[in-house]
């Protein structure tokens, strides 16, 4: 079994997490009943003098947002739980096979859960 160099996974995977909580920080918030959930910030949306247009444009924005919160906070929460595996000492195991995941595919990936052949389709 190849020793694998936590720390330095864990400086990737803290680095991404980083950059990722600034990018959805922009678009969202951490859900007030549910930390485990980002929701995206909806748009302010002032009738009085938005003319259609204007909140058709708006509206669009939010549905893009909506979008990108969710490929973000997917990938925040994989992160997350990579992070979590470090500290518990299951950090590069397969989740389907209980494998170690080569260390090839987590410097491509540091929160990879699986090897790749063993990847959920
Ligand atoms: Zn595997």
């Amino acid at each position: 079994m190849e020793n694998i160099n936590t720390q330095y996974f864990k400086e990737k995977l803290e680095a991404e997490l980083k950059i990722l909580t600034e990018e959805l920080q922009k678009i969202a918030r951490i859900n007030s009943s549910n930390p485990n959930d980002w929701e995206p910030i909806p748009a302010v949306m002032d009738t009085l003098e938005s003319d259609k247009n204007e909140v058709s444009d708006r509206i669009e924005a939010f549905e893009e947002n909506k979008a990108l919160t969710k490929e973000l906070e997917i990938r925040f929460f994989n992160i997350k739980n990579a992070l979590k595996k470090i500290e518990n000492g299951k950090y590069g195991i397969c989740e389907s096979t209980g494998e170690q995941i080569p260390i090839a595919r987590l410097e491509a990936n540091p929160a990879a859960k699986t090897c790749m052949e063993h990847l959920e389709k």
